[in-house]
């Protein structure tokens, strides 16, 4: 696997993309016609919720601290489980993600950043670059991802994980409310999920490159949006990160809120995590505007 261009044309890929997108602003609606329906459960919600929240970690901890920028080591199974948890989240293979991330970091709102909102408007930070996106000329920014055989496993069956995380819900929706318990756990812990978690994801690329504070002069255009830092499990203190884009920790004080830096510190207490990387306070402080 020398080239992360998929075996598909340019057309055929769109139409892939198209279909997915599809699926998932579908799903939402559908969701909603269940609730204003009264034809939600419990479960239901528990599923999204819960696994709204798995996968997000796969992006947040797995995808975007532990491999786009090698912020902290992770136990090999640990790593494994966050690549597929990303996966899960409709959001490509790790190699994609981290090249795609490396790509914009390296050339942050200038011409060549994949989703710069200085360079297209809002609406293509947030989604527009996703429904033109191809991946070509992308593995040079990720020998290091390439030469990881899990990845590249994690790669070429991310359809299959994909689907894992559609089917999960509906399994545990049909064990206990049979086919229809199947049929709304699909929608909501599959497709309204994904849905919901990519939203997160593209909110820190489109209103984190565009609203809220900056604390710190970067070369981007990148904020601060405590508004959504929970909502991203943290990955919102975005100016924070592209200040300090090696460090494991985005909210660099007690007061702003890092669910994913949490879940990394209980992993290190644990053991699954070590050599974690985070800038000295007094290094920070300097930084201050
Ligand atoms: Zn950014
Ligand atoms: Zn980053």
């Amino acid at each position: 696997m020398d080239d992360l261009t998929p075996p598909m044309d340019r057309e055929a890929f769109r139409r892939m993309v198209y279909t997915g997108q599809l699926m998932k602003v579908s799903g939402v609606l559908a969701a909603l016609a269940l609730v204003a329906t009264r034809h939600v459960s419990w479960l239901d919600l528990a599923l999204c919720s819960a696994l709204s929240v798995f996968t997000m970690l796969g992006v947040t901890a797995g995808m975007h601290r532990l491999y786009a920028h090698r912020s902290y080591q992770a136990h090999p199974w640990l790593a494994a489980v966050l690549a597929a948890a990303g996966t899960m989240s409709g959001q490509g293979s790790v190699l994609i993600w981290a090249a795609v991330h490396r790509k914009h970091h390296a050339h942050g709102d200038q011409a060549q950043d994949p989703h710069s909102p200085e360079h297209g408007g809002v609406w293509h930070a947030h989604t527009g670059w996703i429904l033109k996106f191809y991946p070509e000329d992308l593995a040079r920014y990720v020998p290091d991802l390439l030469a990881d055989p899990v990845l590249r496993w994690q790669h070429r069956h991310m359809g299959l994980l994909l689907w894992a995380g559609l089917l999960f819900p509906a399994l545990v929706g049909g064990i206990y409310g049979g086919w229809w318990g199947a049929l709304t756990g699909y929608v909501w812990g599959g497709w309204a999920r994904m849905f919901l978690v990519e939203q997160s994801a593209c909110l820190v690329n489109s209103a984190g490159h565009v609203w809220g504070s900056r604390p710190f002069d970067t070369r981007d255009r990148s904020t601060n949006l405590g508004l959504f830092a929970l909502l991203s499990l943290g990955d919102g203190w975005h100016n924070n990160h592209h200040a300090f884009p090696g460090s494991a920790r985005h909210g660099l004080t007690w007061f702003q809120l890092d669910p994913t830096w949490w879940v990394i510190r209980a992993c290190q207490a644990l053991r699954l995590v070590k050599d974690v990387n985070v800038p000295d306070p007094s290094v920070v402080a300097r930084r201050l505007l």
